[in-house]
């Protein structure tokens, strides 16, 4: 047993493992990739038959319960095979559920989170927009104006993953043009996607693509007042709250591919046979073998004491950036590695290891630039806030 996990939570590690390798295996998650724009649907049930929309969610609303320990193992565990295809797991059941749970009010909790959990409903996040991510409130242009009974949503976002296939769009908008601060006088819109004046138009992208990320063309949209998530104008606050864990969970998820990455290196270095012998006996592949070891043993200690961490609610916010950045790092850089172990197999789409390389490299970019990332763990170590 892990002297970091408790025996409930090896069980479910051991139990998610299993089911991973006999349900979605590499070669069939490599194939459903391939086809560009089509949500994989049979993956998308098979993670509701397992219940994995659940975890995470309180009993009370449908859920499995479970703690962000759990989120975490199960995200890793996952991404071994799956890589990039996991957001068909995690937009719905990680970003959309979160929100909701940290920012809905009780009714919204009541009446989303059990279709949330039992997979009848997918969502999709739609923050950033073409003027800029990373300065996210800078560059907001959406707009929602207060009308009878509701409010008209006007805009352009950008990369919503799954938008393409949501029933409903989490949308971020200034609400109150005239608010003091630039956090404030935001909210967070719960909105049925087919509403009238929606576009939705998918991106052609590097990696994951069979889960199309799109840009979502917002022309007076109206949403009535009982889907402002929580409380109007406070929206940016709602989201932040969601976003240590977010980052744990990136950072499990490229834990993940770094496994899947190790595991696939050892078997091709097994069996590889170069100059009489297999490949593994070089000690030149050896040693890519090592650090990829030392980082894999690094990222998990510290994705685990950060999930500890947010188990026992206590601060987590710079160890949830440090193991965000670290992990996306050391997977982009083992990924890389594992290409060259493979030779001219590693660039081939007939193996998993270009499939690893793709998908990880995006989570060096979001949902929060390794840069940022990096500003805000200087900024905690006394530095002056640099942006
Ligand atoms: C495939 C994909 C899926 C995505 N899915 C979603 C989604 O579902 N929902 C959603 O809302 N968004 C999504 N995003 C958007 C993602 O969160 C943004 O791409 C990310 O936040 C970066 O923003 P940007 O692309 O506008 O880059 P920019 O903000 O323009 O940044 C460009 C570069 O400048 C650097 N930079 C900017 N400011 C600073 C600073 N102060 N200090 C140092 N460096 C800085 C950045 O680190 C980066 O290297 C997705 C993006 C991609 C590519």
């Amino acid at each position: 047993m892990h002297a970091m996990l408790s025996e409930e939570d090896q069980m479910f590690l051991d139990y998610t493992r299993r089911w991973v390798d006999k349900e979605c295996p590499k070669d069939w998650c490599r194939e459903l990739e391939t086809r560009e724009h089509q949500f994989p649907h049979e993956l998308w049930d098979k993670l509701v038959a397992f219940g994995a929309h659940g975890i995470g969610v309180a009993e009370e609303y449908g859920g499995q319960g479970g703690s962000i320990i759990t989120q975490a193992l199960f995200a890793r565990e996952f991404a071994r095979n799956a890589a990039g295809l996991s957001w068909v797991w995690g937009v719905t059941s990680f970003s959309g559920t979160k929100a909701v749970l940290f920012g809905g009010s009780e009714e919204q909790k009541q009446r989303f989170l059990p279709k949330i959990a039992s997979g009848e409903l997918k969502t999709a996040m739609a923050f950033t927009e073409p003027s800029g991510g990373t300065d996210l409130l800078g560059g907001m242009k959406s707009r929602a104006t207060k009308v009878d009974g509701g409010w008209l949503l006007k805009g352009e976002k950008i990369w919503s993953t799954g938008a393409d296939v949501a029933d409903y769009l989490l949308v971020m908008a200034r609400s109150d043009p005239n608010a003091s601060k630039r956090s404030d006088g935001i909210s967070i819109f719960f909105v049925p996607r087919h509403s009238e004046g929606i576009g939705v138009t998918p991106l052609a992208k590097l990696g994951m693509r069979a889960v199309s990320s799109c840009t979502v063309a917002m022309e007076d949209v109206f949403v009535p007042d009982e889907l402002v998530l929580g409380e109007p104008h406070k929206g940016w606050y709602h989201s932040t709250k969601t976003l240590n864990n977010e980052r744990l969970v990136n950072a499990a998820t490229c834990l993940g591919m770094l496994d899947g990455v190790i595991e696939d290196a050892i078997e091709h270095m097994q069996t590889r046979q170069a100059f009489g012998k297999p490949i593994g006996q070089f000690q030149a592949l050896q040693h890519y073998l090592a650090d990829m070891a030392m980082w894999q043993k690094q990222g998990e200690l510290l994705m685990l004491h950060t999930a500890q961490l947010q188990a026992e609610g206590q601060p987590s916010h710079i160890e949830s950036g440090m193991v965000k950045v670290l992990c996306s790092e050391y997977v982009s850089k083992a990924a890389d590695l594992g290409i060259q172990i493979l030779g001219g197999m590693g660039y081939s789409a007939e193996t998993d290891m270009q499939r690893y390389w793709r998908d990880s490299r995006l989570l060096r970019i979001g949902p929060i630039s390794n840069e940022m990332a990096r500003n805000m763990i200087a900024e905690s170590y006394g530095m002056p806030r640099s942006f």
